[in-house]
Protein backbone atom coordinates (compact mmCIF):
# COMPACT_ATOMS: atom_id res chain seq x y z
CA UNK A 1 0.00 0.00 0.00
CA UNK A 2 1.91 3.01 -1.25
CA UNK A 3 0.58 6.83 0.90
CA UNK A 4 1.32 9.67 -1.86
CA UNK A 5 3.09 13.06 0.35
CA UNK A 6 0.08 14.77 -0.96
CA UNK A 7 -3.86 13.37 -1.33
CA UNK A 8 -2.74 12.10 -5.04
CA UNK A 9 -0.75 11.29 -7.33
CA UNK A 10 -0.12 13.27 -10.55
CA UNK A 11 -0.43 11.89 -13.99
CA UNK A 12 3.73 11.85 -14.65
CA UNK A 13 4.30 10.11 -11.14
CA UNK A 14 1.57 7.84 -11.11
CA UNK A 15 3.66 6.43 -14.06
CA UNK A 16 6.56 6.73 -12.08
CA UNK A 17 5.88 4.12 -9.71
CA UNK A 18 4.09 2.01 -12.16
CA UNK A 19 6.94 1.55 -14.29
CA UNK A 20 9.00 0.57 -10.98
CA UNK A 21 5.84 -1.87 -10.54
CA UNK A 22 5.94 -2.96 -14.10
CA UNK A 23 9.81 -4.09 -13.24
CA UNK A 24 8.68 -6.73 -10.72
CA UNK A 25 5.48 -7.85 -12.89
CA UNK A 26 3.39 -5.80 -10.27
CA UNK A 27 0.78 -3.26 -10.93
CA UNK A 28 -0.92 -0.06 -9.17
CA UNK A 29 -4.42 0.19 -8.29
CA UNK A 30 -5.86 3.78 -7.33
CA UNK A 31 -8.02 3.27 -4.77
CA UNK A 32 -10.01 6.75 -4.11
CA UNK A 33 -11.34 7.50 -0.46
CA UNK A 34 -13.42 10.72 -0.08
CA UNK A 35 -10.32 12.73 0.99
CA UNK A 36 -7.29 10.66 -0.50
CA UNK A 37 -5.81 8.36 -3.11
CA UNK A 38 -4.17 5.69 -1.30
CA UNK A 39 -2.36 2.77 -4.40
CA UNK A 40 -2.45 -0.86 -3.76
CA UNK A 41 0.24 -2.99 -5.23
CA UNK A 42 -0.85 -5.95 -6.88
CA UNK A 43 0.49 -8.93 -8.18
CA UNK A 44 3.58 -10.48 -5.98
CA UNK A 45 4.64 -7.96 -3.75
CA UNK A 46 6.78 -9.19 -1.55
CA UNK A 47 9.65 -7.84 -3.24
CA UNK A 48 11.91 -5.60 -0.76
CA UNK A 49 13.58 -4.03 -3.56
CA UNK A 50 10.48 -2.54 -5.59
CA UNK A 51 9.03 -1.30 -1.92
CA UNK A 52 12.30 0.80 -1.20
CA UNK A 53 12.24 2.05 -4.97
CA UNK A 54 8.85 3.19 -4.41
CA UNK A 55 9.45 4.33 -0.65
CA UNK A 56 12.39 6.44 -1.84
CA UNK A 57 10.41 8.61 -4.55
CA UNK A 58 10.18 12.25 -2.67
CA UNK A 59 6.57 12.40 -3.54
CA UNK A 60 6.00 9.02 -1.63
CA UNK A 61 5.47 9.61 2.26
CA UNK A 62 5.02 5.90 2.58
CA UNK A 63 4.77 2.14 2.13
CA UNK A 64 3.50 -0.29 3.99
CA UNK A 65 4.19 -3.69 3.94
CA UNK A 66 1.40 -5.82 5.33
CA UNK A 67 1.40 -9.53 5.38
CA UNK A 68 -1.94 -9.88 5.60
CA UNK A 69 -4.32 -12.18 3.58
CA UNK A 70 -6.57 -9.09 2.58
CA UNK A 71 -4.34 -5.96 2.49
CA UNK A 72 -6.83 -3.29 1.47
CA UNK A 73 -9.17 -4.39 4.33
CA UNK A 74 -6.62 -4.48 7.17
CA UNK A 75 -6.96 -2.25 9.68
CA UNK A 76 -3.31 -1.18 9.16
CA UNK A 77 -3.89 -0.59 5.98
CA UNK A 78 -3.77 3.21 4.04
CA UNK A 79 -7.19 3.16 4.26
CA UNK A 80 -7.43 2.68 7.79
CA UNK A 81 -8.46 6.33 8.24
CA UNK A 82 -11.18 6.25 5.60
CA UNK A 83 -14.75 6.86 6.79
CA UNK A 84 -18.00 5.39 5.01
CA UNK A 85 -20.44 8.34 4.64
CA UNK A 86 -23.98 7.27 3.67
CA UNK A 87 -26.55 10.17 2.68
CA UNK A 88 -25.76 13.00 5.41
CA UNK A 89 -23.98 10.50 8.01
CA UNK A 90 -20.75 9.25 8.86
CA UNK A 91 -21.73 5.13 9.84
CA UNK A 92 -20.39 4.98 13.36
CA UNK A 93 -19.74 8.29 14.22
CA UNK A 94 -21.66 9.40 17.69
CA UNK A 95 -24.35 7.45 17.42
CA UNK A 96 -25.23 3.80 15.68
CA UNK A 97 -26.15 4.28 12.18
CA UNK A 98 -29.40 2.37 11.70
CA UNK A 99 -31.05 1.39 7.98
CA UNK A 100 -34.46 -0.01 8.41
CA UNK A 101 -37.32 -0.77 6.29
CA UNK A 102 -39.74 -3.36 5.35
CA UNK A 103 -38.13 -7.09 3.59
CA UNK A 104 -40.09 -6.69 0.25
CA UNK A 105 -41.71 -3.86 -1.09
CA UNK A 106 -44.86 -4.81 -1.81
CA UNK A 107 -45.73 -2.99 -5.38
CA UNK A 108 -49.75 -3.77 -4.93
CA UNK A 109 -49.88 -1.52 -2.23
CA UNK A 110 -47.24 1.30 -2.73
CA UNK A 111 -48.92 3.57 0.35
CA UNK A 112 -47.47 0.62 2.57
CA UNK A 113 -44.22 1.05 2.06
CA UNK A 114 -44.37 5.25 2.14
CA UNK A 115 -46.19 5.01 4.96
CA UNK A 116 -43.51 2.63 6.71
CA UNK A 117 -41.02 5.07 5.34
CA UNK A 118 -42.19 8.09 6.74
CA UNK A 119 -42.77 6.70 10.33
CA UNK A 120 -38.84 5.15 10.41
CA UNK A 121 -37.99 9.13 9.27
CA UNK A 122 -40.23 9.76 12.51
CA UNK A 123 -38.10 7.22 14.57
CA UNK A 124 -34.94 8.83 13.99
CA UNK A 125 -33.35 6.23 10.92
CA UNK A 126 -30.57 7.47 8.49
CA UNK A 127 -31.51 5.14 5.91
CA UNK A 128 -34.30 3.56 4.38
CA UNK A 129 -34.32 -0.38 3.03
CA UNK A 130 -36.54 -2.39 0.64
CA UNK A 131 -36.27 -5.15 -1.06
CA UNK A 132 -37.11 -4.22 -4.76
CA UNK A 133 -35.97 -7.69 -6.35
CA UNK A 134 -35.96 -10.66 -3.92
CA UNK A 135 -33.67 -13.71 -3.44
CA UNK A 136 -36.12 -16.34 -2.47
CA UNK A 137 -35.67 -20.00 -1.75
CA UNK A 138 -38.86 -21.36 -3.40
CA UNK A 139 -38.84 -20.16 -7.58
CA UNK A 140 -42.48 -19.51 -7.22
CA UNK A 141 -42.20 -17.31 -3.76
CA UNK A 142 -42.60 -13.56 -5.08
CA UNK A 143 -39.42 -12.80 -6.96
CA UNK A 144 -39.73 -8.56 -6.57
CA UNK A 145 -40.48 -6.06 -8.94
CA UNK A 146 -39.13 -3.10 -11.01
CA UNK A 147 -41.85 -1.16 -9.77
CA UNK A 148 -40.82 -1.33 -6.80
CA UNK A 149 -38.19 0.84 -7.15
CA UNK A 150 -40.11 3.93 -8.24
CA UNK A 151 -41.70 3.26 -4.73
CA UNK A 152 -38.77 3.44 -2.90
CA UNK A 153 -37.17 6.21 -5.19
CA UNK A 154 -40.41 7.92 -4.06
CA UNK A 155 -39.84 7.60 -0.26
CA UNK A 156 -36.41 9.09 -0.51
CA UNK A 157 -37.83 12.14 -2.78
CA UNK A 158 -40.60 12.51 0.19
CA UNK A 159 -38.75 12.01 3.30
CA UNK A 160 -35.10 12.67 2.02
CA UNK A 161 -33.35 9.84 3.70
CA UNK A 162 -30.71 7.67 1.25
CA UNK A 163 -31.86 4.27 0.38
CA UNK A 164 -30.64 0.73 0.01
CA UNK A 165 -31.80 -1.97 -1.92
CA UNK A 166 -30.00 -5.58 -2.77
CA UNK A 167 -28.80 -6.37 -6.24
CA UNK A 168 -28.52 -9.95 -7.29
CA UNK A 169 -27.07 -9.52 -11.31
CA UNK A 170 -25.97 -6.95 -14.11
CA UNK A 171 -29.02 -5.71 -15.20
CA UNK A 172 -30.47 -4.75 -11.36
CA UNK A 173 -26.92 -3.44 -10.60
CA UNK A 174 -27.29 -1.40 -13.98
CA UNK A 175 -30.93 0.03 -13.20
CA UNK A 176 -29.68 0.78 -9.23
CA UNK A 177 -26.85 2.77 -10.67
CA UNK A 178 -29.10 4.65 -12.74
CA UNK A 179 -31.69 5.39 -10.22
CA UNK A 180 -28.21 6.23 -7.85
CA UNK A 181 -29.12 4.62 -5.53
CA UNK A 182 -27.52 4.92 -2.12
CA UNK A 183 -26.64 1.72 -0.79
CA UNK A 184 -26.27 -1.25 -2.71
CA UNK A 185 -26.83 -4.50 -0.55
CA UNK A 186 -25.56 -7.49 -1.59
CA UNK A 187 -27.32 -10.45 -0.21
CA UNK A 188 -25.36 -13.68 1.92
CA UNK A 189 -26.32 -15.75 -1.23
CA UNK A 190 -24.04 -13.14 -3.36
CA UNK A 191 -21.91 -12.98 -0.57
CA UNK A 192 -19.67 -14.95 -1.82
CA UNK A 193 -20.03 -14.28 -5.26
CA UNK A 194 -16.73 -13.20 -6.90
CA UNK A 195 -17.85 -12.32 -10.00
CA UNK A 196 -20.86 -10.08 -8.71
CA UNK A 197 -18.16 -8.66 -6.18
CA UNK A 198 -15.81 -7.41 -8.78
CA UNK A 199 -18.49 -5.91 -10.92
CA UNK A 200 -20.33 -4.16 -8.24
CA UNK A 201 -16.92 -2.63 -6.37
CA UNK A 202 -15.81 -1.94 -10.99
CA UNK A 203 -19.53 -0.39 -11.40
CA UNK A 204 -18.71 2.01 -7.75
CA UNK A 205 -15.35 2.79 -8.34
CA UNK A 206 -14.63 6.61 -7.06
CA UNK A 207 -18.01 6.94 -6.52
CA UNK A 208 -20.26 7.86 -3.22
CA UNK A 209 -22.05 4.93 -3.79
CA UNK A 210 -21.59 2.48 -0.39
CA UNK A 211 -21.85 -1.44 -0.29
CA UNK A 212 -23.43 -3.39 2.47
CA UNK A 213 -22.08 -6.81 2.24
CA UNK A 214 -23.82 -9.19 3.95
CA UNK A 215 -22.00 -12.40 5.40
CA UNK A 216 -22.28 -15.37 3.34
CA UNK A 217 -24.93 -17.81 5.51
CA UNK A 218 -23.04 -20.69 5.22
CA UNK A 219 -20.35 -19.83 8.23
CA UNK A 220 -18.17 -18.09 6.07
CA UNK A 221 -15.36 -17.29 8.35
CA UNK A 222 -14.54 -13.86 9.76
CA UNK A 223 -11.35 -13.96 6.99
CA UNK A 224 -13.48 -15.36 4.19
CA UNK A 225 -16.22 -12.66 4.86
CA UNK A 226 -13.21 -10.01 5.05
CA UNK A 227 -11.82 -11.37 2.00
CA UNK A 228 -14.92 -11.08 -0.41
CA UNK A 229 -14.97 -7.47 1.18
CA UNK A 230 -11.56 -6.91 -0.49
CA UNK A 231 -12.80 -8.06 -3.85
CA UNK A 232 -15.21 -4.79 -3.77
CA UNK A 233 -12.30 -2.40 -2.01
CA UNK A 234 -9.72 -4.04 -5.00
CA UNK A 235 -12.29 -2.87 -7.97
CA UNK A 236 -11.79 0.78 -6.54
CA UNK A 237 -14.77 1.74 -3.87
CA UNK A 238 -14.08 1.25 -0.08
CA UNK A 239 -16.92 2.55 0.73
CA UNK A 240 -18.31 -0.45 2.45
CA UNK A 241 -20.16 -1.94 5.27
CA UNK A 242 -19.62 -5.65 6.51
CA UNK A 243 -23.10 -6.89 7.73
CA UNK A 244 -23.03 -10.20 9.95
CA UNK A 245 -26.63 -11.86 9.60
CA UNK A 246 -26.83 -15.32 11.51
CA UNK A 247 -25.19 -18.53 9.92
CA UNK A 248 -26.54 -21.96 8.96
CA UNK A 249 -27.13 -24.40 10.58
CA UNK A 250 -29.62 -22.71 12.58
CA UNK A 251 -30.38 -22.41 16.57
CA UNK A 252 -33.31 -23.79 17.03
CA UNK A 253 -35.89 -21.15 17.20
CA UNK A 254 -34.30 -18.81 15.65
CA UNK A 255 -33.84 -18.17 11.95
CA UNK A 256 -30.39 -18.73 11.88
CA UNK A 257 -27.37 -18.18 14.32
CA UNK A 258 -26.93 -15.18 15.58
CA UNK A 259 -23.42 -14.01 14.82
CA UNK A 260 -23.44 -10.67 15.93
CA UNK A 261 -20.67 -11.81 18.31
CA UNK A 262 -18.03 -11.97 15.63
CA UNK A 263 -18.30 -7.98 15.60
CA UNK A 264 -15.16 -7.69 18.12
CA UNK A 265 -12.93 -9.78 15.46
CA UNK A 266 -14.13 -7.65 12.13
CA UNK A 267 -13.49 -4.95 13.79
CA UNK A 268 -9.92 -5.74 15.30
CA UNK A 269 -9.22 -7.15 12.00
CA UNK A 270 -10.15 -4.34 9.64
CA UNK A 271 -11.26 -0.82 9.43
CA UNK A 272 -14.63 -1.58 7.83
CA UNK A 273 -17.58 -0.50 9.92
CA UNK A 274 -19.93 -3.44 11.12
CA UNK A 275 -23.64 -3.22 10.66
CA UNK A 276 -25.46 -5.95 12.02
CA UNK A 277 -28.80 -7.52 10.49
CA UNK A 278 -30.12 -8.21 13.99
CA UNK A 279 -33.50 -9.45 11.78
CA UNK A 280 -32.47 -12.50 9.43
CA UNK A 281 -30.41 -13.47 12.77
CA UNK A 282 -32.95 -14.33 14.78
CA UNK A 283 -35.64 -13.87 12.45
CA UNK A 284 -38.42 -13.47 14.62
CA UNK A 285 -39.95 -9.72 15.75
CA UNK A 286 -39.68 -10.28 19.05
CA UNK A 287 -36.06 -11.35 19.22
CA UNK A 288 -34.83 -8.50 17.22
CA UNK A 289 -34.69 -5.60 20.37
CA UNK A 290 -32.37 -7.81 22.50
CA UNK A 291 -30.04 -9.12 19.39
CA UNK A 292 -30.01 -5.63 18.13
CA UNK A 293 -28.53 -4.34 21.84
CA UNK A 294 -26.29 -6.86 21.69
CA UNK A 295 -24.99 -6.04 18.69
CA UNK A 296 -24.31 -2.41 19.66
CA UNK A 297 -22.89 -3.87 23.12
CA UNK A 298 -20.44 -6.19 20.62
CA UNK A 299 -19.03 -2.78 19.01
CA UNK A 300 -21.32 -3.08 15.76
CA UNK A 301 -21.26 0.71 13.60
CA UNK A 302 -25.00 0.12 13.29
CA UNK A 303 -27.92 -1.74 12.25
CA UNK A 304 -30.33 -2.94 9.49
CA UNK A 305 -33.85 -4.05 10.79
CA UNK A 306 -36.81 -5.13 9.16
CA UNK A 307 -39.51 -2.59 9.99
CA UNK A 308 -43.31 -2.77 8.52
CA UNK A 309 -45.77 -0.09 9.52
CA UNK A 310 -48.12 -3.12 9.59
CA UNK A 311 -45.97 -6.72 9.43
CA UNK A 312 -49.25 -8.72 9.42
CA UNK A 313 -49.85 -7.08 5.44
CA UNK A 314 -46.25 -7.46 4.57
CA UNK A 315 -44.86 -9.71 2.14
CA UNK A 316 -41.75 -11.38 2.32
CA UNK A 317 -40.03 -11.86 5.80
CA UNK A 318 -41.99 -9.04 7.20
CA UNK A 319 -45.24 -10.93 8.87
CA UNK A 320 -43.04 -12.70 11.23
CA UNK A 321 -39.95 -10.34 11.86
CA UNK A 322 -40.48 -6.73 11.07
CA UNK A 323 -40.72 -4.75 14.05
CA UNK A 324 -43.36 -1.89 13.73
CA UNK A 325 -41.58 1.94 13.54
CA UNK A 326 -42.59 2.90 17.30
CA UNK A 327 -40.71 -0.19 17.96
CA UNK A 328 -37.30 0.98 16.22
CA UNK A 329 -37.92 4.56 17.84
CA UNK A 330 -37.83 3.22 21.68
CA UNK A 331 -35.24 0.69 20.49
CA UNK A 332 -33.09 3.40 18.90
CA UNK A 333 -33.13 5.22 22.36
CA UNK A 334 -32.19 1.76 24.15
CA UNK A 335 -29.42 1.23 21.55
CA UNK A 336 -27.90 4.63 21.76
CA UNK A 337 -27.43 4.26 26.01
CA UNK A 338 -25.86 1.29 24.90
CA UNK A 339 -23.53 2.89 22.80
CA UNK A 340 -22.43 5.23 25.36
CA UNK A 341 -21.72 2.94 27.77
CA UNK A 342 -20.53 -0.13 26.11
CA UNK A 343 -16.59 -0.98 26.88
CA UNK A 344 -14.65 -0.98 23.64
CA UNK A 345 -10.93 -1.97 23.79
C1 LIG B 1 -32.89 -9.12 3.07
O1 LIG B 1 -32.15 -8.23 3.56
O2 LIG B 1 -34.13 -9.04 2.96
C2 LIG B 1 -32.23 -10.40 2.67
C3 LIG B 1 -32.77 -11.22 1.78
O3 LIG B 1 -31.10 -10.57 3.34
P1 LIG B 1 -30.07 -11.83 3.36
O4 LIG B 1 -29.34 -11.75 2.06
O5 LIG B 1 -29.22 -11.56 4.55
O6 LIG B 1 -30.91 -13.08 3.49
MN1 LIG C 1 -35.78 -10.08 4.43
Amino acid sequence: MIIPKANKLDASQLKEVEAIAADFECSILEIQGRNRCVYAILGDEGREVMFKRIAGLPFISKVDMIESPYKLMDRRSGLSDHRVRVGRSEVGKDEPFIIAGPCTIDPANPNLYLESAHALKEAGVHALRGGVWKPRTNPYSFQGDNDSLSIILQAREETGLPIDIEVMDSEQLKLALDAKVDVLQIGTRNALNYSLLKEIGRATAGSDTAVLLKRGRHVASPNEFIAAAEYLVAEGNPNLMLCPRGTTPQLEGYRNHPDESITPLLKNRTWAPVVVDPSHSVGHADFVPACSLAAIAYGADGLCIESHINPAKGIGDDPKQAIHPDKVKELLAACRQVWKTRYLP
